[in-house]
């Protein structure tokens, strides 16, 4: 079945009637994801469901977020367009897309190089030419672009980790899923002031693991 004109505005307006009805509200985030076309970030089978709001499997074992959970996230991050970003967990490369189109440069790392490959493709095909994708252990974060104006991490760790938040400004803001578990996590904020750092619980969510070193797939 070949769709038209009408079938995909369709769908788009229904994509983000979803977001809104979630609490996605914010226009610049809205916009950034009516201009990223999901499809392209899923593959096989699974490319029918790409405008549904459930998170869906992709390679390495890993999965594509919930369209929801990436809206609110991009939310909680803020960014403004002279931001520059660090991404920990590229994935398919859908999160860092939608923020390309926010910030004025995104690092994206992720530990598994069929991940970061199929990226960069999809990126460069997409002409999103501020984004660097990079293999490594993103624990560390990316110690030669720090510091950052926002970090964002898309795998769940116990806490925060040490050299991330080392490697945010003052004034920034970071966003990440924290946990002992699978099964329990959180959404938490992070701002960095002069003094220290506040920590602002936002949702419950659920991430695959940030797991140490590089994947098996090296
Ligand atoms: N943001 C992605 C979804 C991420 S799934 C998207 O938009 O599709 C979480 C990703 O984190 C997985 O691809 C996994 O390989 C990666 N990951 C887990 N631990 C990591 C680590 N220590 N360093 C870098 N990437 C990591």
């Amino acid at each position: 079945m070949t769709e038209n004109a009408d079938d995909i505005a369709e769908r788009k307006m229904q994509f983000l009637f979803a977001l809104r009805s979630r609490g996605v509200t914010n226009t610049r985030v809205l916009e950034a994801m009516e201009k990223v076309d999901r499809g392209r970030f899923v593959r096989g089978h699974f490319a029918a469901r790409a405008y549904e709001d459930m998170p869906l499997p992709i390679a390495c074992g890993q999965t594509i977020s919930q369209p929801s959970v990436v809206g609110l996230m991009t939310q909680a991050l803020d960014t403004s367009p002279r931001d520059k970003v660090l991404e920990v967990g590229t994935g398919s490369g859908y999160q860092a897309a939608i923020l390309s189109h926010l910030a004025r440069r995104v690092y994206t790392v992720d530990r598994h190089r069929r991940l970061v490959s199929e990226a960069s493709t999809i990126f460069r095909e997409l002409d999103l030419t501020n984004i660097t994708t990079q293999l490594s252990d993103g624990s560390f974060g990316l110690p030669d672009q720090a510091p950052f104006d926002r970090i964002l991490v898309t795998a769940a760790a116990e806490d925060a980790p040490g050299p991330l938040l080392a490697q945010l400004k003052i004034g920034g803001i970071m966003v990440l899923p924290v946990g002992q578990s699978d099964a329990v996590q959180s959404l938490i904020r992070v701002t960095r002031s002069e003094t220290g750092f506040d920590y602002e619980e936002l949702l419950p969510v659920r991430f695959v693991p940030l797991l140490e070193g590089l994947g098996r797939d090296v």
